[in-house]
């Protein structure tokens, strides 16, 4: 409740700042490669993936468009399933590729329909989902998006899990996911400073096929690097060794109970905020245990202001970390 209307950065344990006052060493050092290899081969749990997860130098947004810039190539047919604000961001990085995007969204504080995903996904190239949309609250139905879009075709899954990562499980294998996007600042309770990216085999290789615009955020040279269990570019050392204290706080403490311990402190506020006459935006069915949302009284917008505007319904998001 400290991050009163920002869902990140979050309060940071200690532990974790002490580690970025560590001495410098070159990125192309032993010592770094094998910290950066436990790092990336200890946030596949995190993701659900057995593969390693590539770690950039940029907020989430830069992990967005990483993956846009990488993947998508100019006439390619998206399909932007949108429910709020992050998800209408992540078609406009989209857009800017050259790609076709067209929109399926909803009634905010609610999800788009499955059953509309899986009626309409055999004609696209690709999907993006949101799965936590941090304007509304509301936890996206992964699994059956996916299923539905899996279900009509092979387009490639995008997932925005910047606003879940950490607080629940993303099951990226399992889901046949393409490429996830997630950020330290949220729920992994880290400094800001870096994207965390899955990749499937599948996304990697269209990474690799000519028309390619990316450069520094080029996901097939992050890739390639991380073989060699570093990064392309000079990495945000101290963010890096922080990552790396709050993997190790993390594994302690063992996934499933931090995912617990998520889902307790989203009810509790819940509770709070609607025995206080605040309605929280979501159905319980579809509340997110990263962020909560209420809907104020007479249309009052003080964080998504811009997003509400334009849907036209009052949000508040609190931070639920
Ligand atoms: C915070 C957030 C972003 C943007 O992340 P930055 O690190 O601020 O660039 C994208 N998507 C969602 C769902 C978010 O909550």
């Amino acid at each position: 409740m400290r991050n009163y209307r920002v869902t990140g950065p979050v309060e940071v344990p200690t532990a974790v700042l002490a580690a970025m006052t560590a001495p410098m060493v070159s990125h192309r050092s032993e010592g770094f490669r094998s910290d950066f290899a436990d790092v990336a081969r200890r946030l596949g749990p995190v993701f659900g993936t057995t593969r390693d997860v590539l770690v950039l130098t940029c907020s989430g947004t830069g992990g967005l468009e990483a993956a846009a810039w990488s993947v998508l190539r100019p006439a390619d047919r998206v399909l932007s399933v949108q429910i709020g604000y992050f998800g209408q961001r992540f078609a406009e990085i989209a857009r800017r590729t050259g790609a076709r995007v067209d929109e399926l969204s909803c009634e905010w504080g609610e999800v788009v329909d499955p059953a509309r995903v899986a009626a309409v996904a055999g004609d696209y190239d690709a999907v993006l989902l949101t799965h936590g949309e941090t304007s509304t609250g509301v936890l996206g139905p992964l699994r059956a998006w996916s299923e539905a879009v899996r279900g009509a075709g092979d387009a490639l899954l995008l997932v925005d899990v910047v606003g879940s990562l950490g607080a629940t499980e993303i099951g990226f294998d399992e889901l046949g996911l393409d490429v996830a996007v997630g950020v330290t600042q949220k729920a992994l309770a880290c400094p800001p400073g870096l994207a965390l990216v899955a990749v499937s085999g599948r996304a990697l290789q269209r990474a690799r096929t000519p028309g390619s615009r990316a450069f520094y955020l080029d996901l097939a040279a992050a890739a390639d690097s991380a073989t060699e269990r570093t990064t392309t570019w000079t990495p945000a050392l101290p963010q890096l060794r922080a990552l790396g204290a709050a993997l190790d706080l993390l594994h302690d403490e063992g996934l499933p109970a931090v995912w617990e311990r998520h889902r307790r402190t989203a009810r509790a506020c819940h509770e709070a905020l609607a025995s206080r006459g605040f309605e929280v935006v979501p159905a319980p069915e579809h509340r997110s245990p990263g962020v909560t949302a209420v809907r104020l009284p007479g249309g009052v917008s003080l964080w998504v202001r811009q997003a509400a505007a334009s849907s036209g319904s009052g949000l508040l998001t609190v931070g639920g970390l």
